[in-house]
């Protein structure tokens, strides 16, 4: 009888809780005990009462629920080797073999790590006398399943991550709301977006709204942006438009990595383009509330296929993965989604841009 736990780290999304709900009820109609551990790997480094055995009610009104109810952190404890070999002993006493994680590419990173670590840490464990030989031995393989949940759909491999659509959807009804008020007053406003290394919600939400001017981190403009910015707004105005919106990803910058910041564009619509402008970061906002029916879809089918990966694994087979392709639920490497995940910001950073777009398009 397997025992499979789940988690959620990093930062959260909507939709991580429909993706607990989905592995818990699966493993359980799978007859599989099902566990959750509490907020992140630093449950899962405590121990004792932060990792439950759970049952089918337990999960019950997870899927419309913000947030993740059983708690993200980030663990600094998980970061270092002897963080990880007493999670590795608290789950050997939960008797656990498998671990679903749902989290950003930080969390799949680490428990892949932890996976790769498994057989030295048991050793360690038993030279250091905390478990027996016999105890440890049901636990040879330790199966890690990656779910991404994610607002800023920045893992490759994947089309949409967990809570990416729950986000654009609330940053669009933010934008519609300042739109009414920019209208009234023939204002512009400078929208700011999360986003670091990924454009995609500053793009979407600006596709979504019918923004006059965009920027992402991963296309950057022109060397004369500020001149082609104002000139668009100003086309824009003499067609009749009455409001200008332009959306901004916080890791926004120009083509030579300098960082452009909300304040800077207000101030060129005002100078430049002679109007009204005013700046509004949505934050947080960006990241709460209700999940949207595609980020329950997606963690509930995402869930169900986790506990199934886990029941298919073999020693040999890499932790996988589960991404959306196409519209279909696929199993990809975990490691190699996050590798390159990794080198579209090392093709920002190298300011080939052709090469960061090139990445996120590709599957
Ligand atoms: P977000 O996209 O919101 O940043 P994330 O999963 O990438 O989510 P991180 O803060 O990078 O967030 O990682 C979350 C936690 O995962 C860390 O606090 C740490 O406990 C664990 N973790 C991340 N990277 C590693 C690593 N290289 N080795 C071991 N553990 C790691």
């Amino acid at each position: 009888k397997r025992r499979i736990a789940v988690l959620t780290s990093g930062g959260d999304s909507p939709g991580m809780n429909g993706s607990v709900r989905a592995v818990v009820r699966m493993a359980i109609h799978n007859g599989c005990d099902a566990f959750c551990v509490y907020e992140g790997y630093d449950g899962l480094v405590q121990g004792g009462d932060m990792i439950k055995h759970v049952g089918w009610e337990d999960v019950r009104g997870f899927l419309s629920e913000g947030g993740t109810l059983i708690g993200s952190a980030r663990c600094m404890a998980f970061m270092e080797r002897p963080g990880r070999l007493k999670a590795a002993k608290n789950m050997i006493v939960k008797g656990i073999d498998a671990l679903v994680v749902c989290g950003g590419d930080g969390s799949l990173t680490g428990a892949d790590k932890f996976r790769a670590e498994w057989p030295g840490l048991l050793s360690e464990l038993v030279d250091k006398k905390e478990l027996t030989a016999e105890q440890i031995k049901p636990f040879e393989h330790l199966n890690i399943v990656g779910l991404v949940g994610s607002i800023d759909n920045d893992l490759s491999m994947t089309d949409a991550t967990i809570g990416c659509y729950s986000s654009l959807a609330r940053i669009c009804e933010a934008v519609d709301s300042v739109d009414t008020t920019a209208t009234s007053h023939q204002r512009a406003f400078v929208i700011e977006v999360m986003g670091r290394h990924c454009g995609w919600l500053a793009l979407m939400a600006g596709v979504s709204t019918g923004a006059d001017f965009i920027f992402i981190p991963e296309s950057p403009p022109g060397a004369d942006w500020q001149d082609e910015m104002c000139k668009i707004v100003k086309k824009h105005r003499s067609m009749g438009k009455r409001k200008t919106i332009v959306i901004i990803a916080e890791g926004a910058h120009d083509q030579q990595l300098n960082k452009i910041t909300p304040s800077q564009v207000k101030d060129l619509l005002t100078k430049k383009a002679g109007l009204d402008t005013r700046v509004t970061t949505l934050g947080h906002v960006q990241r709460g509330g209700t999940p949207a029916a595609y980020d329950r879809m997606l963690a509930t089918l995402q869930g169900v296929e986790a506990v199934k990966a886990v029941l298919d694994a073999t020693p040999e087979t890499p932790s996988p993965v589960i991404c959306m392709i196409e519209n279909k639920i696929v199993r990809r490497p975990l490691l190699e989604a996050v590798a390159q995940t990794k080198k579209v910001a090392e093709a920002i950073e190298a300011k080939d841009f052709d090469k960061a777009m090139d990445l996120r398009d590709a599957e």
